[in-house]
């Protein structure tokens, strides 16, 4: 019989639900207070809960557990410990203490630390974040028991995404609080910042996907001719969804319900064979490994239904790449949402200054947002014509635009624009109000009315480092701000001064206009907005002087966590173009090569066949295409020798950053060299010879 979806939603997270059933009144308590205000959880408690929690797992079937983290890496790791443990006669019981629920220690010298951590101190802690639910996770081979938690290195630097970002959380809660405070508002003592990650992504059939070693390697593909249709008709976006897909989408929605994932909405994107999955939003902190499991349990149930999920930000040239949307607020313990305008923004001075502290911290730290929203693959996205530009800008909307330049004017707003009925000229049809602003889906960082949307951050990446990035250097402005109003004597005035004084200055950095136009980045330019078009040239801002004092100010990244970040970034960027030279040096000659020659011999054997049979004069046509054929080949050679020989020169550059350079600017020029003849080879090439499934056969035979 089928369950209902109540009964099982969250039945693999050891919630709070579960934690009532399952523990003491007096630890549930303690524990509580733990996870809402970092009260320390005392040993015997810690015991308690380890205790409850492994009742609960064994319940279900659970033999082993892990310690979840989040390195570098940009996605997860874990080591799974069983719970077994001897008793001396042979037989063993099933233990987990509370001692392991807190800490593990985990070899961390295999994960990336920029220089942290010398390899002979390898140890790494990985320490147990309370505040997002443990869960279970059901595979073939059995169920583990999987605690989500920090990793640092033996001197506490943090080695992981996780550690910076509750510390960006904590950080943003005091300064909005003491604002918030400077309200009236006294009863707040902390303010949550809430997300939702809107996740894009593309299926495609499995059997296909293996027969291409740029997917497999690189989770793109590296050459491909554009198919006679791409997505020009718009007939895919928000399209009826094929069955297979639907059937994948509604198994998926239940895996992730059960592990209490409040997916909400699936539908297709833009591009064929791509969609999207929109969850309702959650504390940051959770929504960050929620996303990560949500892109782990699509590649899972994927496989289930003979698909494959790309989750690269560019798999296909041609056609629009996949991006994440993330929805920033922030909330307080009373509930109340800060970014909320309310009925008359224009009087709303709480959310008018807030949200120029927003303003004000984007533009200041625009470079560094744009790095962390950067990852190699989304450099193929951010700026091509379907994607945000490399240029951080921010859409306000009509409103609250008009109500900005009141005070950037006049120290003060009078009125705010209302919203206006929208009439369908059907008379059945009941009126609506509109909104009191339409979208604007090229701007990078949109108001979305009870909100903030940054739409530069890729599929595939972790949403840790751009909230981190966001939560800091807001709390820095909001800083500035309490440090400034606290000492007024004359609070409306000197607010309104305030929200008046940061729109002047930082007014450059809204924009409202196409930001997929040409001309925006001429006009970006001359408002000396920054435009870093590769990932490697935002990589700097993590070393800016403001950034490291802004971060340390705040406690959420050292100077040198900052540096070792630096370091790492370069470090994945040459490693991943490293990665795409070798996988097209090697499909170029081991298939694309090999299967021109093959073309052209029969081209030749035709024509001499021709020749023989009623002369030279018949073969012009076929020879034509020879030669043809030939020019490619000989052009694709030449690119591929070329690459070869750049790939060696990468190797023996030791300096991370003048590596990842020498791949930007010299390696990538040549793949791009590569690829051009090869695809106007596939073009030509009998397609019974052609090595790998094309374009049209990828994205619309799913
Ligand atoms: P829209 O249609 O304007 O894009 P949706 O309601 O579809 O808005 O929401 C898009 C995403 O934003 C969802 O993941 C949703 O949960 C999230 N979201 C909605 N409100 C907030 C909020 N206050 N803070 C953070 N995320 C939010
Ligand atoms: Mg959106």
């Amino acid at each position: 019989m089928e369950r209902e979806l109540t009964e099982y939603f969250g039945e693999y997270t050891f919630n709070e639900a579960t934690m009532k059933k399952y523990l003491s009144a007096e630890v549930y308590a303690a524990l509580k207070r733990t996870i809402d205000s970092g009260e320390d959880l005392s040993p015997e408690d810690a015991e308690a809960v380890a205790a409850a929690m492994k009742t609960w797992a064994i319940e279900r079937g659970a033999t082993h557990f892990t310690h979840w983290f989040q390195p570098m890496t940009g996605v997860t790791a874990e080591k799974h410990d069983s719970f077994i443990s001897p008793v001396g006669d042979g037989s063993i019981i099933m233990e987990f203490s509370g001692k392991e629920l807190i800490k593990g220690e985990s070899d961390a010298s295999s994960f990336p630390s920029g220089g942290l951590r010398a390899t002979f101190e390898a140890r790494g802690y990985t320490a147990w974040d309370c505040t997002s639910p443990a869960f279970l996770r059901k595979s073939d081979s059995g169920v583990t028991l999987c605690i989500p938690t920090a990793f640092c290195s033996y001197t506490g630097e943090a080695l992981d995404k996780k550690t910076p970002l509750l510390r960006s959380m904590e950080a943003i809660s005091k300064q909005a609080v003491r604002v918030l405070h400077l309200f009236g508002k006294n009863d707040v003592k902390h303010v949550d910042v809430c997300v939702g990650a809107e996740q894009e992504y593309f299926l495609i059939d499995r059997s296909k996907y293996l027969q291409r070693d740029d997917l497999i390697y690189s989770g793109r593909t590296l050459f491909g001719a554009m198919p006679p249709k791409g997505q020009e008709m718009d007939d895919h976006y928000f399209g009826a969804i094929k069955e297979r897909i639907s059937a994948f989408m509604s198994e998926l929605d239940v895996e992730l319900w059960k592990l209490g994932i409040l997916a909400k909405t699936e539908h297709n994107e833009a591009a064929p064979a791509q969609h999207e999955l929109a969850p309702i939003y959650s504390t940051v902190n959770i929504e960050t490994d929620h996303n990560q499991l949500v892109m782990e349990t699509m590649k899972k149930i994927a496989a289930r239904h003979g698909l494959t999920c790309l989750l690269h930000e560019k798999p296909f040239a041609g056609v629009n790449g996949s991006g994440k949307h993330n929805n920033w607020s922030l909330v307080t313990d009373t509930g109340e949402n800060l970014m909320k305008p309310g009925k008359n923004p224009h009087e709303n001075l709480q959310f008018l200054l807030i949200t120029a502290a927003v303003i004000r911290a984007v533009d200041e730290h625009a470079e560094l947002l744009r790095m962390a929203a950067s990852c190699p693959g989304n450099d193929q996205r951010l700026g091509a014509s379907e994607a945000p530009p490399a240029i951080v800008s921010i859409f306000l909307g009509a409103q609250l635009e008009d109500i900005y330049a009141q005070f950037a004017a006049n120290g003060r707003a009078i009125s705010s624009k209302k919203r206006e009925n929208l009439s369908m000229g059907v008379n059945s049809i009941p009126s609506i109000k509109k909104d009191v602003t339409d979208r604007n889906r090229t701007s990078t960082f949109a108001f979305t009315g009870n909100k903030f949307e940054l739409r530069m951050v890729g599929s595939s990446m972790s949403i840790a480092d751009p909230n981190t990035v966001l939560n800091t250097i807001v709390a820095d402005a909001l800083c500035d701000m309490a440090d400034e109003l606290e000492k007024s004597t004359d609070f409306e005035n000197d607010v309104c001064a305030l929200i008046s004084r940061t729109i002047n200055e930082h007014k450059r950095v809204v924009f409202a206009g196409d930001g997929y136009a040409n001309e925006w980045k001429t006009e970006a330019a001359k408002r000396g907005l920054p435009n870093k078009e590769s990932f490697v040239d935002a990589i700097e801002a993590l070393k800016f002087d403001n950034t490291v004092r802004v971060f340390e100010k705040h406690k959420v990244l050292s100077r040198t966590e900052l540096e070792s970040r630096a370091e790492i970034n370069y470090e994945i960027y040459a490693k991943t173009i490293n990665i795409e030279a070798r996988t097209m040096a090697e499909m170029a000659s081991r298939k694309f090569l090999p299967a021109t020659i093959r073309y052209i011999r029969r081209l030749g054997e035709a024509i001499n066949e021709v020749n023989q049979a009623v002369g030279s004069e018949y073969s012009a046509t076929e020879a034509e295409i020879l030669k043809e054929c030939s020019q490619h080949l000989a052009d694709a050679n030449a690119a591929y020798k070329k690459l070869v020989a750049e790939i060696g020169i990468a190797a023996g550059i030791s300096d991370t950053c003048e590596k990842a350079m020498y791949f930007r600017k010299t390696v990538v020029k040549t793949m791009e060299a590569l690829r051009k003849p090869i695809d106007q080879l596939e073009l030509i090439v009998d397609d019974r010879l052609w090595p790998v499934p094309t374009y049209g056969e990828l994205i619309f035979e799913v």
